[in-house]
Parts: C-alpha cells; sequence; structure tokens
C-alpha cells in the first residue's frame, strides 16, 4: 500500500512537472490584469495552450512558460481582463446596419474614403456596400480624384451609391465589373450603366445571413466582446455554426429563439457543449403590460420551462415587471424548484418590493445602462438596489438599438451613481456568463477556463470611472485566437 501510495506520488508530481515543462501556445505579460476572479484578482500575466487559459500570474511565473514557438503579446501595462459578454443583443440586425449607407452628409471624395473604408474594415470580401444620398458637391468633385476613391478604398467590394436624385449612382470598378459594364475605373453612372450595376446587386442582401453574421462578429471583435446573447428570437444558430465552420466566427453566441414558436412546435432544449462556440437553449418571450397576452405568457413560460428551457421576458416598467415576474412565481410553483435562470431583459423600473421577491427567485436583471442613461429614470443607484436585492446583474448594449460599444457602458458608471467600474466589468463578464448557465468555462480570467480575453490600452482602475480616459481596445482573443489588432 505504501509503496503504491508513492508510486502514486511519483505519477502526480511527475505529471504536474510535465505540465509545467510545456511551453505555452501564447502569453500576455504587463498587464494591469483584472480576472474577476476573487480568489486571485489581480495578476500580470496570462498563458494560454489551445483556447484554454492555462496559468495566470506573475510576469516571472509566465515568462517561464515561454518558449520558442509561444506568441508573446506586451500588454504595455494596459488592462487585460475577460472579454465582454453582451447579453442582450440583436445580432443578425448588428450585421445589417452595414448593409447600407447614408452618404448625405458625404461632400468630399475625402470623406466619401473614409465612409467607405470604414465599412470595409466589417464586411467580408465581396459583399455590396450600397447607398444613398450623396450631396450636389460630391457629384461635381473631380472625376478621377472621385474615381480613385471609389477605387482605392474598396478594392475587394463592390460599392453602389445612388445620388439623391436616383437617376445617377456612384459605382466603383468591382461594381462595374459585376454589371459587365466596360469601364476600368468608378464612377458617376446613369441610364444604361446604372441599370446593369443594379441588376448585378443580389436581391437578397439584407438576408445573406453569412455574410451578415460574419460583418457582426467582426464588428464584436472590435469593441472586445466575446460573447453575445443574442435575443432576435429569429433561430439562426445554423448560420453562425456555419461561420465557425468557416472559420469566420470570432464571437460566442447564445441564440435564443422564439417562446411561443418553441411551445407550439413542442421543442426541447439541446444538449450543448458548454465550451462550444455556438449554444442555444433559451426562448424569448415579451409582455408590453396588456392583461390579455398574461394568461398566454403563462401558459407558455410553463410549458417551456417544464421542457427545460431557459425562459427570457422582455419587459419594461414597474407593472409589467410585476406581472411577469408573478408569471415566474407561478411557474416555479407550477414546476418545483431547479437551477432555472429567469432573465427579465431590460429589468426597468421594478419596485423595491419587487426586487426583493426577484431576488429570491433568483432572477436575472438584463439590464442595458447606456440604452437606459445609467437607470436615472427610476432614481439614482437604481441598478445597485437591484443588485442589493439579490438580482443577479447581466450587462448588455440592446444593440443595434444603441451602440454595441461597452466602453460607453463602463463611461456610463460617472452617471449611475451607485455602480462602480468594478461592478459593470463584473456585469458584463461574470454576470452575463451566469445568465447563460456558462459561469464554468468562462467570465473570468482564471486557469481552464475558456481564452476569451481583451487587453485595452489604458490601466483601469475599479474603483474610479476613468474609462473616459481614451481606453481602445487593443486585442481582442476568442477561443484562444487572436481575432482583433495585434
Ligand atoms: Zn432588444
Amino acid at each position: 500500500m505504501r509503496f503504491f501510495a508513492s508510486f502514486l506520488f511519483v505519477l502526480i508530481v511527475g505529471c504536474s512537472v510535465f505540465s509545467q515543462d510545456r511551453t505555452a501556445d501564447l502569453v500576455i505579460l504587463n498587464g494591469n490584469v483584472l480576472t474577476m476572479d476573487e480568489k486571485r484578482p489581480r495578476a500580470e500575466a496570462i498563458a494560454v495552450t489551445g483556447n484554454i487559459i492555462s496559468a495566470v500570474g506573475t510576469n516571472a511565473e509566465i515568462r517561464a512558460v515561454v518558449g520558442e514557438t509561444t506568441k508573446v503579446i506586451d500588454a504595455k501595462g494596459g488592462t487585460v481582463m475577460p472579454g465582454f459578454n453582451d447579453a442582450h443583443v440583436h445580432f443578425m440586425a448588428i450585421g445589417n446596419t452595414f448593409s447600407s449607407m447614408d452618404i448625405k452628409d458625404v461632400d468630399t471624395p475625402e470623406k466619401l474614403v473614409e465612409r467607405i473604408k470604414y465599412y470595409v474594415r466589417f464586411l467580408p470580401k465581396g459583399r455590396w456596400i450600397l447607398g444613398s444620398g450623396g450631396s450636389e458637391a460630391l457629384w461635381k468633385a473631380d472625376a478621377a480624384v472621385l474615381a480613385k476613391a471609389l477605387d482605392e478604398s474598396a478594392p475587394d467590394n463592390p460599392v453602389f451609391l445612388y445620388n439623391t436624385d436616383p437617376a445617377s449612382a456612384l459605382a466603383n470598378a468591382v461594381a462595374m465589373k459585376k454589371g459587365g459594364v466596360k469601364r476600368a475605373e468608378g464612377g458617376i453612372v446613369g441610364d444604361g450603366a446604372l441599370e446593369r450595376v443594379r441588376f448585378a446587386v443580389p436581391r437578397d442582401h439584407t438576408s445573406r445571413w453569412a455574410e451578415i453574421a460574419e460583418t457582426a462578429t467582426n464588428y464584436a471583435a472590435s469593441f472586445g466582446i466575446t460573447s453575445v446573447q443574442d435575443v432576435h428570437s429569429d433561430d439562426m444558430a445554423e448560420a453562425y455554426r456555419e461561420l465557425e465552420r468557416a472559420g469566420k466566427l470570432k464571437t460566442r453566441v447564445y441564440d435564443c429563439i422564439s417562446l411561443s414558436d418553441a411551445v407550439a412546435k413542442k421543442l426541447s432544449p439541446p444538449k450543448n457543449d458548454p465550451a462550444s462556440m455556438v449554444r442555444t437553449g433559451c426562448v424569448k418571450g415579451t409582455h408590453e403590460g396588456d392583461d390579455e397576452s398574461t394568461p398566454k405568457l403563462l401558459a407558455d413560460v410553463i410549458a417551456a420551462d417544464k421542457a427545460g428551457w431557459q425562459v427570457a421576458v422582455h419587459a419594461i416598467g414597474t407593472r409589467t415587471s410585476y406581472e411577469v415576474l408573478d408569471v415566474f412565481e407561478a411557474t416555479i410553483r407550477e414546476n418545483g424548484p431547479r437551477d432555472r435562470r429567469f432573465k427579465l431583459e431590460h429589468a426597468e423600473g421594478i419596485s423595491a418590493n419587487d426586487q426583493k421577491r426577484a431576488g429570491k427567485m433568483n432572477i436575472i436583471a438584463s439590464i442595458q445602462p447606456y440604452l437606459f442613461g445609467g437607470g436615472a429614470g427610476f432614481g439614482s443607484g437604481y441598478y445597485l438596489g437591484l443588485q442589493n436585492a439579490g438580482m443577479k446583474l447581466a450587462y448588455g448594449s440592446d444593440a443595434p438599438m444603441t451602440a454595441f460599444d461597452p466602453m460607453l457602458t463602463m463611461q456610463a458608471a460617472d452617471q449611475t451613481s451607485g455602480i462602480s467600474v468594478y461592478d459593470i466589468i463584473r456585469g458584463y463578464t461574470v454576470g452575463s456568463a451566469y445568465a447563460e448557465f456558462a459561469e464554468k468555462n468562462k467570465g473570468t480570467i482564471s486557469s481552464g477556463k475558456l481564452a476569451d480575453i481583451v487587453i485595452l490600452s489604458e490601466k483601469v482602475s475599479e474603483e474610479k470611472a476613468n474609462v473616459g480616459n481614451g481606453a481602445k481596445v487593443i486585442v481582442t482573443i476568442v477561443n484562444g485566437k487572436i481575432v482583433y489588432g495585434y
């Protein structure tokens, strides 16, 4: 027995030495690492092996796992934290905001170049850049300068932009070629040439989901957003998986389907690997406060909850929230206790009594402080009140209803009395991970978790709301891969 024990000891020690010997694939050094892990809140450096965070420690500790093939990122004192997880987005709609371009205010070729290049940053190659609203001054610009602006700013994307009067348009060389127009460079088109280019535009431009999802994921990566919870209920998981198979998905997506659809079709939630890029398992309903719809909502929530779905319901306002909490309470009574994590989308205007009731039921408040002006409409310290009442806070944007950039929410800390930058980062990482049953896999920078990481240019203090001092996203890492920057 003793021999066996010491044999086992050698085996264990041997293994740990072996794993320490292994060099990491990627390390981040010189960081102000906000781990959001209570066991080790601060660190200087991180090692990543495969898609997993393999070590968190001091610069010296992490340097020890740097080998010849290790990619080394110097954070230069910037903040390193878990990637943002936006708990409420309409992801395809975000991608679709790039499906048209407003050029009303574009009056010079320089401004046109700037506008087109911004779109090109996020669009997949080949996707059309369509738009309208040109100013007279732009149309009068020097033809050679205009041609250069159109062709050099988008060498891989066809550009086709209508004038205010749609009898003329701007097209670049790529668009001319697609339309079979025999012109070597871009410029103003009218009559026959305009018609030919127009016919080359895909009719399903705004429903080419693979391209739209790719745009959305590129855009998310630029903001350090590594996960989104898509509450648009349009069942797009397959489109996201297709993008993943093509190696282009840069965002983890938790895709919610419609509550009433799931119930009508008697669907059951699929079993997902919690570490996968695309997961499903939630249904989303809406309550606008009309009494006639409450019995149907109750029946649907009971049925979906019984089938094992996570249920999210949109509710804004005191009375509506009260009614949805009644539905949640009745469902718990009917189906019995389980770890169900009901999600109240927006959670604006919940009364003090209902906040306590929601806290007891472990309801998630899916909040969007930037959209709702820091919760100021319901008195100062509203979000802190939700937190103190025991509700679990998950942060998000509701983009494209509002800006997708989580830094704007961080800046809203100034106006949102009661909420610190620490609370916001925690809500946007740990809180959102909990809201999608993924807290074991992501949300903190800890050994063994998925390597979803963002590096910001500035040192962010958790105590002070100094995020407005120009902190920018330098690097975004998803699943161990650099998807933005560097
Ligand atoms: Zn929404």
